[in-house]
């Protein structure tokens, strides 16, 4: 035990009570229980079991989904190396029921991890109740039940929002895509972040007529330019029908399914219209305001660089802050909270957490992975910075007829040599992406990049061969 959690006393009923069973919220309770505290999670079962958005609605049954959608490509470029026979047929009912299964398997194995690090987990909505007090909304229970803990951590996450438009009630949102019934036909979705390019791209795949909408000049906002432009170009080739600065002016329901007025008059027909513009805070019934905790513009819970709120006892992680609202981020911030309250694992210094050099993937079809800055922000943040870049047709796509094409960019700071950005837009670029981010973290400068051996013949390799800048 550490130092930290000798100096708990049993004055409190916990000595952590995690609000929320999501990435940020199981990975705290079970480490700071593993460090000898008393800790209680409450999760309100909001999306079916515990383990959060990402395990519920997010990530994994995503990536899945994802899967799915790549046999649609992979049965037809099989042609070009041998394989003859009709394309099997998608049974939407049996990928629906694969994936429920797996996550429900999901569920189970978090239910276990907290109970068996010595959690105690309850099924109820928590409100905060005062600076160092719960009060839980048992699910099946008229009265509230009240504990205390001497720390409070807020793990909500956030929620889907659609913006207030004429036939908000005939659209869905990401939560409900992945049990949709009956298996979408015509798809409409509408925004240009991560959740509309991937389920454009996973729908185009499992064989919808998928039309994106998006507001802007290009999707994906806050990606290298190079890589927004060539990805979208890349889902288009692969049969989105993408449409830029263009917007929703009204839906309504006809014997034909839901007629979509454009802002330019133009009308479209869709079978279900999928609204991924953005996620808010979860914050609704939480009691900040009674206990005094500050909230940004946007309902967000304000926190110091130790995940503390101003009421000194309470803490909160993950996309309820609204910083980088991705899974491995709140569990990185999840650590380092417990690390600070109740000492980190033995032998061990305590964790931080570094926002720069963040590698993240975009799971569309090609998919994109990035880490670093991209080149305008690079050329902003460092002056004076090269740019490589390969574009090729990757060896696999030379026998299957697919016309798909890989980028791969790198942004070098001149004055360190240091790689401070790397791109790809590509077959299983999160995969790659992932080892290089470790290099790039370790600062690697351009040089080690050229003394490394490639490993032939993959596409990966391009990363350490290319030798001309083509811009400086
Ligand atoms: P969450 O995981 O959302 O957990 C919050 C939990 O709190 C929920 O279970 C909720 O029911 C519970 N809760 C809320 N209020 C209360 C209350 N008052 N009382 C009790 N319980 C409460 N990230 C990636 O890194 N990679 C991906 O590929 C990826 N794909 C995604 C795909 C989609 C469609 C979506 C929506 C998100 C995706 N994300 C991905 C983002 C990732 O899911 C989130 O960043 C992550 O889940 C945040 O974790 P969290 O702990 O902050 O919140
Ligand atoms: P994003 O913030 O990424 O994108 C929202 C999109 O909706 C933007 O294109 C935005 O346009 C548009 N938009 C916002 N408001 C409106 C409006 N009123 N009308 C029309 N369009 C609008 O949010 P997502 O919902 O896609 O995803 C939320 C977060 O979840 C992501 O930021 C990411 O952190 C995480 N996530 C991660 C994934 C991964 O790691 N692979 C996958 C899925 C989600 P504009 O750019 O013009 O503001």
């Amino acid at each position: 035990m550490s130092n930290a959690t000798s100096t708990l006393t049993s004055t409190f009923d916990f000595d952590l009570f995690v609000i929320g069973g999501g990435s940020g919220g199981v990975r705290a309770a079970r480490m700071a229980a593993q460090r000898g505290a008393r800790v209680a999670l409450a999760e309100r079962l909001g999306n079916s079991g515990l383990g959060g958005t990402c395990v519920n609605v997010g990530c994994i049954p995503k990536k899945l989904y994802s899967y799915a959608a790549h046999y649609a490509e992979a049965f037809e470029e099989s042609h070009g190396y041998g394989w003859e026979g009709e394309a099997p047929v998608l049974n939407w009912a049996t990928l629906k029921a694969n994936r429920a299964k797996e996550i429900a398997r999901l569920n189970g194995i978090y239910g276990n991890l907290l109970t068996g690090s010595g959690v105690t987990v309850f099924d109820a909505f928590a409100r905060i109740d005062g600076p160092q007090a719960v009060a839980l909304k048992v699910n099946g229970e008229p009265a509230e039940q009240r504990f205390t803990a001497r720390h409070i951590l807020i793990a909500t996450g956030g929620t889907p929002h659609v913006p207030d438009i004429e036939g908000r009630e005939h659209v869905i949102d990401s939560n409900a895509i992945f049990d949709l019934e009956p298996f979408p036909q015509r798809l409409l979705v509408v925004g240009g972040g991560y959740i509309a390019c991937e389920f454009a791209s996973i729908f185009n795949g499992l064989g919808a007529q998928v039309t994106q909408l998006y507001r802007g000049e290009q999707v994906l906002r806050g990606f290298d330019d190079e890589v927004r432009h060539f990805a979208a170009n890349e889902m288009a080739k692969a049969g989105v029908d993408l449409r830029l600065g263009t917007d929703v002016a009204a839906i309504h329901k006809t014997g034909d399914g839901l007629r979509v007025t454009l802002k330019d008059g133009s009308t479209l027909l869709a079978d279900a219209v999928l609204y991924a513009t953005g996620r808010v805070p979860l914050v609704k019934g939480l009691g900040l305001e009674a206990a005094g905790v500050v909230q940004g513009k946007g309902g967000q819970i304000v926190v110091d660089e130790r995940y503390q709120t101003n009421v000194p006892s309470i803490f909160a992680v993950g996309d309820v802050t609204s910083r980088v609202q991705l899974t491995p981020v709140a569990l990185g911030e999840a650590m380092v909270v417990v690390d600070q309250l109740f000492g980190p694992a033995a032998g061990k210094a305590p964790r931080s957490m570094a926002y720069e050099f963040i590698p993240t993937a975009v799971f569309t079809h090609p998919s994109i992975g990035t880490v670093g800055y991209g080149e305008a922000a690079a050329r902003e943040k460092f002056g004076d910075v090269t740019i490589f870049r390969s574009e090729f047709k990757a060896l696999r796509h030379t026998l299957s007829g697919s016309t798909e094409r890989t980028l791969m960019k790198l942004v070098v700071d001149n004055r360190s040599d240091r790689v401070v950005g790397l791109h790809m837009v590509g077959a299983e670029a999160g995969e790659i992406v992932q080892g290089f981010a470790v290099a790039l973290k370790a600062g690697a400068t351009k040089a080690v990049f050229d003394s490394t051996i490639g490993i032939h013949p993959t596409a990966a390799e391009e990363f350490v061969t290319m030798r001309e800048p083509v811009k400086a």
